[in-house]
């Protein structure tokens, strides 16, 4: 795991970088100042994956939801937790982030926001959502395709393509690798 990632670089990471399901997890989580428990052990293990130490972990998550709950509140209330998605307490396993198999499985609920959109949502929100990204116009109607013929990572793949303008030889499996292949064509 690379290890030099700071709470600091995480939007602009999650622009350029994070696949669509990442994105949605923390665009809610910046705009609402909260987010679910599916949500915070996807997106924080995701987080983990990319490079976040726990430190810099605790500092993004607390100043997300700094607006709707003081530190003290939140440490008492989520530092469990993510000292737990790091292997420092419980029984002190360091948990993987989530595969595209497994979030594409989950059934998120009403306000969960930790499934993969391309199978969990209709097909105008993913073309906005990708279009948003400044997917290629081809791109975009593949992944809606791909999505509706429920080949969800293959969707997926159309959208890395399209936005990074290259091709995706590798196809996508792990959002993690997703982000992985997209930092070796910018940096
Ligand atoms: Fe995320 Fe995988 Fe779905 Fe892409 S295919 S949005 S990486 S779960």
């Amino acid at each position: 795991l690379r290890s030099d990632i700071t709470a600091d670089q995480i939007p602009i990471l999650a622009k350029q970088s994070f696949p669509l399901c990442m994105q949605n997890m923390y665009q809610h989580l910046h705009e609402d100042h909260h987010l679910r428990h599916g949500g915070r052990l996807t997106l924080g293990l995701f987080l983990k994956g990319i490079g976040l130490p726990m430190d810099e972990s605790l500092r993004f998550w607390r100043a997300e939801f700094a607006p709707k709950m003081p530190g003290d509140k939140f440490d008492k209330e989520h530092g469990y937790t993510i000292r737990h998605n790091y292997g420092k307490e419980g029984k002190r396993t360091s948990y993987t982030p989530h595969s595209c198999v497994k979030i594409i499985s989950a059934t998120p609920g009403q306000g969960d926001y930790h499934g993969c959109p391309y199978r969990v949502w209709e097909k105008e929100a993913v073309r906005a959502a990708l279009q948003k990204m400044k997917v290629t116009p081809g791109k975009v109607e593949e992944a809606v395709n791909r999505a509706k013929g429920g080949h969800f990572q293959l969707a997926c793949a159309s959208a890395w393509e399209g936005a990074h303008r290259c091709p995706c030889d590798t196809g996508i499996n792990h959002p993690n690798q997703y982000f992985e292949e997209s930092r070796k064509t910018l940096e």
